[in-house]
């Protein structure tokens, strides 16, 4: 039998360790490479006595050789979440581009696939809705959100020129707004801040008069659609996301409702080029993957909710 090896950058992230655990239960020896600046040992710990995967400290902004096969990279690492865009800019920018080209690099010289996360901050404040692959985007290329939204864009156009230019067999994942287990705690995305001011009675923050819109996906609907991406042709960008929108307003009071919480909900300003609306048009995943996520709200926010509630017993605070 022979065995498919696949390299995860980010592996040791929120995305790249579920990534790792999907991709172990599929039969695959995993090679997870990660630096820890987002990513965290705790999220990989449970996989590092397992015969199939290894774990590699590499930064991917610098070139990673190794002379083992490889069959798959799929290229996670990133900082993903506004907060640490802004504290580590140049970081991101450069493994969003140097980063992207490291890893094309190796798929070449190793004849394997390479699928990209990309996300739909390609589409930045968009001006089209729900976004459709085929939207070109509305980004500011030098706000604060730029050095994400630019990065990404910059790794899309690279990865389609290996593709065209060495015949590299690529995909694109756009990714949409994404939770469940495993997010950092401090992370500062709406889904930790608001369990976690929900668990302890605090107000929740919500910035601006909470009018824009987000539409959540549960991790596992997530990982299942990026596996299907891998093991399909398509080398077009796919968006991956849970079409079911809402305002940040409404998504504050349904983390009240569920966690039976006695916050409030305070009103902070809104963080320059916030995007005012977001959602997948999930067609073509529909259609080339057969995919459509399967966890409801309510569902996946318990899930959430149980880690965030767990961690707070383990860690004592
Ligand atoms: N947001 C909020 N309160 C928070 C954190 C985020 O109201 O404590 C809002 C944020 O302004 C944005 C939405 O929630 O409109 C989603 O933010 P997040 O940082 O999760 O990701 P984004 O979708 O902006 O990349």
């Amino acid at each position: 039998m022979t065995i498919t090896r696949t390299l995860v950058t980010g592996g040791a992230g929120f995305l790249g360790s579920h990534l790792c655990e999907r991709l172990l239960s599929e039969g695959h020896h995993v090679v997870c490479l990660d630096n820890f600046l987002t990513g965290h040992r705790r999220n990989v710990a449970h996989l590092m006595n397992e015969e199939a995967f290894t774990f590699v400290e590499h930064d991917i902004t610098k070139p990673f050789f190794t002379d083992s096969p490889i069959d798959n990279i799929l290229h996670f690492a990133s900082p993903a979440s506004p907060i640490d865009y802004l504290e580590l800019p140049i970081q991101t920018l450069k493994v969003g581009s140097l980063g992207t080209h490291n890893a094309l690099g190796l798929a070449h010289k190793h004849s394997a696939r390479l699928v990209l996360a990309s996300t739909s901050e390609v589409y930045g404040d968009p001006l089209i809705h729900p976004q459709p692959e085929t939207y070109w985007g509305n980004v500011n290329p030098v706000g604060p959100r730029g050095v994400y939204d630019e990065a990404k864009r910059f790794a899309e156009a690279m990865v389609m020129a290996y593709h065209r230019y060495h015949g590299v067999e690529t995909r694109i994942v756009r990714i949409f707004n994404t939770y469940g287990p495993r997010m950092r705690r401090k992370d500062g995305r709406v889904v930790p801040n608001f369990i976690q001011q929900a668990l302890r009675g605090e107000p929740l923050t919500v910035y601006g008069d909470g009018s824009q819109t987000r539409s959540f996906c549960f991790v596992t609907d997530l990982v299942d659609g990026i596996y299907r991406l891998l093991m399909s042709n398509e080398t077009d960008p796919v968006n991956i996301g849970n079409p079911r929108e809402m305002t940040i307003l409404q998504f504050a009071e349904e983390i009240i409702r569920l966690t039976d919480s006695a916050s409030t909900i305070e009103f902070l300003d809104l963080p320059v080029d916030d995007p005012k609306t977001r959602q997948p048009d999930i067609t073509r995943a529909t259609e080339i993957l057969g995919w459509a996520p399967q966890v409801e709200l309510e569902e996946g926010l318990t899930r959430a909710l149980n880690y965030f509630r767990q961690l707070d017993v383990s860690e004592g605070s």
